[in-house]
Parts: structure tokens; C-alpha cells; sequence
């Protein structure tokens, strides 16, 4: 679906988008779609801001990816907001083409502070691709360490095994020693 700004010049945009498992393309991320994928909200032409839009709203689905500890597999449950903020891509060349001028200098003091506190994105006419959008903040949404349980043990580093499935014989007397070192800290 094309979020055009042609339409956010008329009105709000409402967006309520369904992929089906499976039916989202997430490229070559490793994440596999379980469930539905839904995402619902609104993007909208901001004014007085020289086209920027902004898009909120809030995604669901369930994804499974590869365990960083045991390379089974990682579930993950997806229900996250998000609000971001797109600029046309040439705005900013135009800016450095106006002349100097009281105005210009703070429209310039006003673009510095915007890209201090906030993730700004770029769009270029006709609109966005709102699939593109939705890859990117799932894939955000994911935790940093994809474990498949807080409790996974991982793989045995000697002779391979899933930790979780078999106990092996293998006994890595270094590794259990940095364990309880790592013990020590958190107390
Ligand atoms: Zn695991
Ligand atoms: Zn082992």
C-alpha cells in the first residue's frame, strides 16, 4: 500500500493492512511470520513543517527466528506502537540554496534540533510504501538477543549438543568458571 502524500494534502490517512502467515516479505532476515501480520494507524502531512509526515500506529504478529544460543527456534510475540517522521528527500538541498536571512537562519536552527531528538526518515514523491515501513519496525522490535528462553543453555562448545535437549558428558571447567565470576558481579 502507497501512503501518497497527494492524498495527506486532502485528509489523514488511515491505514488497517492484514498480511497473511507467511505473507510478508521480510527478505533474507531469518524471520519467519507465524501469525497474521497487522498494521493499523495513520499517517498525516503535518502543517507548517514543509511536507513532513508523520506516521503512527501500532503492529502485531507472532515471528520466529533462529536461537542466537541453541539455533532452534526463537518465538516472539510483536505488539508495538511506533510514531515516525519522514521529510521530502530534497528539502534540504533547497534549504542551502535560499538566501540568508533571519527566516532562513531559523528554519535551519529548527531542522538541527528536530534531527537531535528524533529518527528522521526521508520520502520521496509519490508517497511510502507502508510494507517498507512495517519491515523495518518489526525487524526493530525484535529483541537484540533472540533467545529462544532466557533459560536456553545453548550449544555444548566441546562437543556440539543442544544443551537443552541432551546432557552431555562434556564438562568446560573454564566456562562454568567465568559463570560463577559473572555470579559474583551481579551481587
Ligand atoms: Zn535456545
Ligand atoms: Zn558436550
Amino acid at each position: 500500500m502507497l501512503l501518497s502524500i497527494k492524498e495527506m494534502e486532502v485528509r489523514k490517512l488511515p491505514f488497517a493492512e492484514t498480511w497473511e502467515p507467511n505473507g510478508f516479505d521480510f527478505s533474507d532476515s531469518g524471520v519467519v511470520q507465524k501469525s497474521p501480520l497487522v498494521a493499523e494507524g495513520v499517517a498525516e502531512l503535518l502543517p507548517n513543517t514543509g511536507g513532513e509526515v508523520r506516521v503512527h500506529g501500532r503492529l502485531r504478529t507472532d515471528l520466529e527466528t533462529e536461537c542466537d544460543r541453541c539455533l532452534g527456534r526463537a518465538s516472539f510475540h510483536i505488539d508495538a506502537p511506533f510514531d515516525l517522521f519522514y521529510r521530502p528527500l530534497e528539502s534540504t538541498e533547497q534549504e542551502a540554496h535560499r538566501p540568508q536571512g533571519p527566516l532562513c537562519a531559523k528554519r535551519i536552527e529548527e531542522v538541527a534540533i528536530d534531527e537531535g531528538e528524533a529518527e528522521m526518515g526521508f520520502y520521496e514523491l509519490p508517497g511510502l510504501q507502508l510494507q517498507d515501513l512495517v519491515r523495518e519496525q518489526v525487524l526493530l522490535s525484535l529483541p537484540m538477543q533472540r533467545v529462544c528462553s532466557e533459560a536456553c543453555k545453548g550449544i555444548c562448545p566441546i562437543c556440539g549438543a543442544n544443551r537443552n535437549e541432551t546432557d552431555c558428558s562434556c564438562r568446560p571447567h573454564l566456562a562454568d568458571d567465568r559463570w560463577m565470576a559473572l555470579k559474583d558481579l551481579n551481587i
